[in-house]
């Protein structure tokens, strides 16, 4: 039997099953659905996109996957390259992995690696934000705050290594002011917090946390995995505010097939590298830079650039906001969108009960969770699609 997940399993509902999925449309046996969920924001270009499925193909022709341990083939090289062509600055040493909770692993074990290796043994404390999401692995709940893992809290307590604070420039100086001499890394979802209820905040905050970490020497980590290729109307946060390190998953691969990837600039990799054997970064999944999906990674970051994403994802925002601001309804807290991502914030999670079914009849596939109603479309949708998307949302609050 199948253990999904999230779901208490007693009560669960019977998932759709799914038969076909081509471009914005999943297909049960009797439904044609638009995905707003892009299948956890990762299927950009939409469901059996030619070029990538062409892609994965000639890869299988050839071979599926081989270890990384001693061995490495064109497909991982070519990704590496495009990647540190492709990200802003010196973000060009790749690490990959199989998953973004995986990635963000690596990525808070570099950081904490990366002092020790200086015999910097007082950096200990990853500093963080209140409702972040970082994964569902043991250390990313603990650098995360999502309720859904206060269980953990109870059962082991909190860990005193982890800081959390909120989205505002007094209490970031103030967190730097106390810990700056145990502050390893900074960790966030720049721009956009996913999982933890799509909030959204300024970019002035994250320019005061870089000017920061320069100041005291703390690594400053973006968990790109969701915000990534295009989703805040950024190609990257990271154009605009350059981290240390950047993690990347979810649509890494056009989300054909998982994958993800941990990048750290030059002064991150150089801690590694010396002729000390113990300075050497001890992870290696076992299928990390599977040749299938870097294939696929490369075609769909090919399909980024040629077809001019960014004025579709600012088009797809423009008619969001047309469509969405201002609107209102008894229980509704707050609209917000960025990018590709609107989010309805109801007082109480109780009023989306049923919302799922609804829009199923309606022929749009959403998993609105807790006190969140989203839509996270895959670019390539048309314009009529989109407002069906945004009509049916509206439509739940005016029946
Ligand atoms: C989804 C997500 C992850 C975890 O990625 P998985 O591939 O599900 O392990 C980590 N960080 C953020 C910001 C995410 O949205």
């Amino acid at each position: 039997m199948i253990w999904y997940p999230y779901e208490q399993m007693k009560k669960m509902k019977d998932p759709y099953k799914i038969v076909d999925a081509e471009g914005v449309y999943i297909f049960t046996e009797d439904k044609k659905l638009i995905d707003s969920v892009s299948s956890w924001w990762s299927v950009i270009h939409g469901y059996r996109n030619p070029k990538i499925t062409e892609a994965i193909k000639n890869q299988a022709d050839k071979f599926s996957h081989v270890m990384l341990g001693g061995l490495t083939h064109d497909s991982v090289e070519k990704l590496s390259d495009k990647l540190a062509d492709f990200l802003p600055g010196d973000l060009d040493y790749c690490f990959f992995s199989d998953s973004g909770s995986v990635a963000v692993e690596v990525a808070l074990k570099m950081a904490l690696q990366y002092y020790v290796n200086k015999n910097d043994l007082k950096r200990t404390k990853i500093l963080s934000l209140t409702h972040a999401y970082h994964g569902d692995t043991f250390k990313t709940m603990e650098a995360g705050d999502d309720e859904d893992y206060h269980f953990i809290l109870k059962a082991y307590g909190e860990n005193p290594n982890v800081i959390h604070i909120d989205t505002n420039i007094d209490d970031l100086e103030k967190a730097f002011l106390k810990y700056h001499e145990e502050l390893n890394c900074f960790i966030v979802e720049p721009l956009l917090q996913g999982a933890g209820g799509m909030r959204m905040y300024d970019i002035s905050f994250l320019k005061r946390a870089r000017e920061l970490c320069d100041e005291y020497g703390v690594l400053l980590i973006f968990d790109e995995v969701a915000t990534g290729f295009g989703r805040t109307g950024n190609r990257f946060v990271s154009d605009l505010v350059l981290p240390d390190i950047i993690v990347l998953g979810k649509a890494l691969t056009g989300g054909h097939i998982g994958h993800a990837a941990t990048v750290a600039n030059k002064k991150v990799f150089d801690g590694f590298y010396s002729d000390d054997d113990t300075h050497a970064l001890m992870h290696g999944p076992t299928f990390m830079g599977n040749a299938l999906a870097c294939s696929a990674a490369l075609a769909s970051i090919e399909i980024f650039e040629a077809e001019d994403y960014m004025s579709k994802i600012k088009h797809i925002e423009e008619l969001t906001k047309e469509y969405m601001e201002g609107f209102t309804a008894e229980g509704i807290m707050e609209v917000r969108m960025m990018g590709g991502c609107v989010c309805i914030e109801v007082e109480d999670g109780s009023m989306l009960k049923g919302y799922q079914e609804f829009a199923y009849e309606r022929g749009v596939f959403a998993r609105p969770f807790l006190n969140y109603l989203y839509a996270m479309v895959p670019y390539i949708i048309t314009d009529d699609e989109l407002l069906k998307v945004l009509s049916t949302m509206k439509e739940w609050f005016n029946k």
